[in-house]
């Protein structure tokens, strides 16, 4: 499969090649042909998989097969504003030799400038629901020309509470149109709530539960309160390039990345309370190394298309196996080779069974020679363990090597 296949307009194409994109994508050699149809399409594929080309050829083909100026006909919702740029930033790649115009539409930051966009006409609009609600309430915004929609990072949006705000977008644009859905996951809720709002979708699904499998991943079993030297040790022993490190709350990004700047490491830590402004310096800064670790909560991280992270740390556990796939989605990318590194407690030991089932391997636990263990650890290692099986085998082997 080839971009030649897609017949797309030649300035695309030139787009395309200044992008350095080759050859499509599974989820793209599936999505644009249908999308070029005409069809609706749901499809179910994580960051790192060129999801955003998927949607982004097709639209900004459809909008030179027949112009109409500056009307909006093409929204992109997503449910962060590093996603809504980096969203923008691939329309501007892809479409460098495009008379297309592409405003971002999130909040956090000044009305005025994007009123400003908005006025001057602009023919995609890439937005989080809620400040895009606030402009059309006010008028600055007009969906009724919209042709084109996309839902993306769907079950995220559902996760953030958004689904009320899709709902009323959904009502705005016009009941002719093509839908596209994106989401990492696609579970029972979602498709009920998708359910009327798609015409005959076809389902596009990259195997979500496969995680590159250019990442090793490494588990470091350590009690809650040694979290912070274990950190410091993991930390010695890679020659760290670029460090992308997950926290579960704001607050302990905060911490976390103190404490690397006191022990001597350049780190930051980046998540929502930080005004939009700095979060988006930072993300300069991580992206073209100048600041090699970043502690960050999932909300803040999710999606960001940071290209050479060579180590996902995961400081905190994340909620589920699903999680830990998004998170370490961000390294390892095509041919690279990343390391996920977790720092687990004995309450994650839920998380783990799911993991080393899509996984289909334990994964490997390291235990360190040299690292001093605490008190409450040790004694929690001794006790006895309730054999369980898993795959067939006893995860209780895998536990006494700790
Ligand atoms: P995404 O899943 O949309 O976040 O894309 C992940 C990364 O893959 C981004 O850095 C894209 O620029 C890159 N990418 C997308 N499509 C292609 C392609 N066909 N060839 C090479 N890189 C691509």
């Amino acid at each position: 499969m080839s971009f030649e296949n897609f017949k797309l307009d030649p300035r695309i194409v030139r787009g395309l090649q200044a992008a350095g994109y080759e050859q499509p994508t599974p989820i793209q050699a599936s999505a644009i042909p249908a999308f070029l149809a005409g069809r609706d399409v749901i499809a179910t594929a994580q960051t790192g998989t060129g999801k955003t080309a998927a949607f982004v050829l097709p639209l900004l083909h459809k909008l030179l097969t027949h112009p109409k100026r500056g009307r909006t006909r093409a929204l992109i919702v997503t449910p962060t504003r590093e996603l809504a740029e980096q969203i923008h930033e691939v329309i501007k790649v892809l479409g460098k030799f495009l008379p297309v115009r592409s405003a971002t539409i999130y909040g956090g930051v000044g009305m005025q400038p994007q009123v400003k966009a908005l006025q001057r006409g602009t023919e995609v609009i890439v937005a989080c629901p809620g400040r895009l609600l606030d402009h059309v309430q006010r008028k600055t915004a007009k969906l009724d020309q919209v042709e084109m929609l996309v839902i993306d990072e769907a079950d995220r949006m559902l996760d953030m509470g958004f689904w009320p705000s899709i709902q009323k977008i959904l009502r705005l644009v016009p009941a002719e149109r093509q839908t596209l859905l994106f989401s990492a996951t696609f579970n029972t809720k979602l498709k009920y709530l998708v359910g009327n709002h798609l015409r005959d979708p076809k389902r596009i699904s990259q195997d979500i539960e496969a995680p590159a499998d250019t990442v090793a991943h490494a588990l470091y079993p350590v009690s809650q309160t040694m979290k912070p030297e274990m950190l410091l040790r993991v930390l010695k022993e890679i020659s760290s390039r670029s460090v992308l490190i997950f926290t579960r709350t704001k607050r302990r990004a905060d911490r976390v990345s103190e404490r690397l700047e006191r022990a001597g490491y350049t780190a930051v830590a980046m998540h929502a309370d930080k005004p939009q402004n700095q979060r988006l310096r930072i993300l300069e800064k991580f992206r073209t190394g100048s600041i090699p670790i970043m502690v960050a909560t999932d909300i803040a991280a999710r999606g960001l298309d940071i290209e050479n992270i060579s180590h996902v740390i995961n400081y905190d556990m994340p909620d589920s196996a699903t999680s830990y796939i998004h998170r370490i989605g961000r390294t390892g990318r095509a041919t690279r080779t990343g390391d996920a590194l977790t720092l687990m407690t004995w309450e994650d030991e839920d998380i783990v069974r799911d993991l080393n089932k899509i996984l289909g391997a334990p994964v490997e636990r390291r235990v360190l020679e040299d690292f001093q263990y605490d008190e409450p650890f040790l004694r929690q290692k001794a006790e006895p363990v309730k054999p369980k099986t898993l795959n067939g085998r006893h995860t209780v082997t895998v536990r006494r090597r700790m």
